[in-house]
């Protein structure tokens, strides 16, 4: 059962230490992955419910934004941060197609990161805005492990295929292989030919260690196990023509 409430949100536009700025439509997010390191996000906002129960949708954030970004210095946004801007919520709110529009308008360079293949339904944006990518995160090949870590996310192969209609479309991709979960074997094939580049990345993984306890997968976060499997990721990227970064 989700909470959902619409908020005023005081500020849109925040400045990010991963972009210059990051656009968060929603707080809270129904994906509800296991590992999530979003869910810090109750401590600031005074939420009880466990995370993927609740979601604030922030309804005034276009009208934020476009004021917002009168005043600020153009630099490259995130969208999103500590939420995912595709979550089935944006169905009905279409805060994130909103803020999407206003950023292409005003030729903001954007870097759109999800799980989600709704965000298809804004191709038209997408494909007309200057500077835009987007990115999927695929933490695994392996359906089975997906579900056992992203139970409320959407399927890999349905990522994957978002990610080829995006590319096919001339809309710079990319996969985030992170956190890297069990089960990357054969990734590499199966994005081939639909991004432009793939980011590796570990994460913390305390929040889901029950899952890994649960199903015998402590050998999968060993030091050793990270670094053979971002090397031999990083090698497939290489026989493929991808260009890979290892950003731990
Ligand atoms: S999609 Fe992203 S923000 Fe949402 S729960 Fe999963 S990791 Fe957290």
């Amino acid at each position: 059962m989700i909470i959902v409430r619409e908020v005023q949100a005081k500020t849109i536009l925040s400045v990010s230490k991963i972009h210059d700025y990051v656009v968060n439509p929603y707080t809270g997010c129904q994906h509800a992955c296991s590992y999530c390191y979003a869910n810090f996000m109750k401590r600031f906002t005074g939420h009880k419910e466990p995370w993927g129960e609740f979601v604030d949708a922030k309804i005034n954030a276009p009208e934020l934004l476009s004021k917002e970004i009168m005043k600020k210095k153009v630099g490259n946004v995130w969208v999103s941060g500590v939420c995912d801007p595709y979550q089935p919520l944006e169905a009905k709110y279409q805060l994130t197609r909103r803020c999407l529009a206003i950023l292409a308008q005003h030729d903001w360079p954007v870097v759109v990161q999800t799980r989600s293949p709704q965000v298809l339904r804004d191709i038209d944006i997408l494909k007309n805005a200057k500077n835009f990518e987007v990115g999927f995160s695929v933490t695994t090949a392996d359906d089975s492990i997906r579900k056992l870590f992203e139970p409320h996310a959407p399927p890999i192969k349905d990522r994957i295929a978002a990610l080829d209609t995006l590319h096919k479309a001339g809309i710079r991709t990319y996969a985030m292989i992170a956190p890297m979960l069990p089960g990357t074997e054969g990734l590499i094939q199966l994005l081939r030919g639909k991004v432009d580049y793939i980011l590796v990345d570990r994460m913390n993984y305390n929040n889901a260690l029950s899952i890994y306890r649960q199903n015998h997968l402590e050998d999968k976060l060993t030091e050793e196990y990270f670094r053979r499997t971002a090397k031999e990721l990083a090698d497939e990227c290489a026989n493929a023509g991808i260009e890979c970064n290892i950003v731990f």
